[in-house]
């Protein structure tokens, strides 16, 4: 008997209505061509659903999702609600609750997609960002903000499982690709959490000898991305450093919107989080013209999760198609609207 996914759709705000339902539609088609089920829920969380009740989605919403088996979701944000709120009330949320601890943002060469770098090298390398400790656990606080010697704290927290369960998740996906892990820290300068940091992933890194274990600082590695971006496959770092290498990530690509990206709970005990690496870019919402590739890309991502490979790779294979046929939308050069996408990937697949 084939088998059946249940996946909740959350498309968010701005363009996550847009490019969401046209990922969804790749996916369906993909579905009935690899022979197995989807069943799927629309949510209509996110910054409009705040500013209509006070929250971003509703008090049962988190037990809600778990009872699917992931959660495809674009993007949340509206320049009306406070740009801390998407992080803290929806995102960061999901990922803490369902342990998602390993945020997977893959960086690739598109063919036919004009990249700003000059190198002509295949670029294949995959971002492992840790997704629930570090920078982002907002602890802290501002003190006497008004007052002249007012001070703004944020506390980074590193835990020893925190960080030897996303060095193994890297470890093992290395073995899968070329064998290669490059950690990125600051630690000459952060040298409580960062350094504790560096010790650890080099003891994790010792129970994988047949793996290259090599350490760069977050200025080195920025500049390398742009320079010499081809000698990376998995690349580990931290929350922050993470979210910002993956953005570069996408720029060294062509474009932010062809980033795809999984918050994966790698033990599946919850539903995992697919979703592209930009936000909800409301500057060009509505209008039929944002790159749904890295959403169609995430779709491949979530795929490969649920352990529908072959269907993650004809994706993969009609993307490549596309853009080789030259379907690239505005921000690549091209005219194809976001509909005209997931067209030419469906045609495709
Ligand atoms: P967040 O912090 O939530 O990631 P952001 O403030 O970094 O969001 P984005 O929404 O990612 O901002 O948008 C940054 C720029 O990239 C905007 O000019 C936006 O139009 C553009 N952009 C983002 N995603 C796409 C896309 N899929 N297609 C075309 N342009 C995009």
């Amino acid at each position: 008997m084939s088998k059946n996914y249940n996946i909740a759709v959350v498309p968010g705000d701005g363009i996550g209505n847009e490019i969401v339902p046209e990922g969804y539609r790749v996916l369906e088609a993909v579905a009935k061509k690899h022979n197995f089920g989807l069943t799927s829920k629309t949510f209509d969380w996110g910054a409009g659903y705040y500013l209509k009740n006070g929250k971003f989605l509703p008090d049962e919403g988190l037990e809600t999702l778990k009872n699917f088996d992931a959660v495809y979701f674009g993007s949340v944000g509206l320049p009306a609600v406070d740009d801390t709120l998407p992080a803290k009330d929806y995102t960061f949320k999901v990922r803490t609750t369902f342990n998602q601890y390993v945020n997977y943002r893959p960086v690739r060469t598109y063919p036919g997609v004009q990249r700003p770098l000059r190198t002509e090298k295949h670029i294949d390398f995959i971002i492992i960002r840790e997704n629930v400790e570090g920078e982002f656990v907002q602890m802290g606080g501002q003190y006497l903000p008004d007052e002249a010697n007012g001070m703004g704290i944020d506390t980074s927290v590193f835990t020893r499982k925190g960080i030897e369960r996303v060095a193994h998740f890297a470890f093992k996906l290395a073995r899968k690709r070329r064998n290669k892990v490059t950690h990125i820290t600051k630690s000459n300068t952060l040298i409580n959490s960062l350094s504790y940091w560096d010790r650890i992933i080099g003891e994790v890194a010792e129970q994988y000898p047949d793996v290259v274990h090599d350490q760069m600082y977050i200025d080195n590695c920025t500049a390398s991305f742009v320079l010499k971006p081809e000698v990376f496959d998995v690349v580990l770092t931290t929350n922050l450093f993470g979210d910002i290498l993956s953005d570069l990530g996408g720029a060294i690509m062509g474009s932010l919107g062809l980033g795809g990206s999984g918050n994966i709970n790698p033990e599946k005990e919850f539903p995992s989080m697919f979703e592209p690496i930009h936000g909800s870019a409301p500057d060009i919402a509505g209008q039929n013209i944002a790159n749904p590739y890295g959403q169609i890309w995430s779709a491949a991502i979530m795929l490969e999760h649920l352990g529908e490979v072959e269907a993650a790779n004809n994706i993969m294979e009609a993307i490549d198609k596309s853009t080789s046929e030259g379907v690239l939308t505005i921000d690549l050069g091209g005219n194809a609207k976001t509909s005209d996408v997931a067209d030419a990937v469906i045609k495709n697949l």
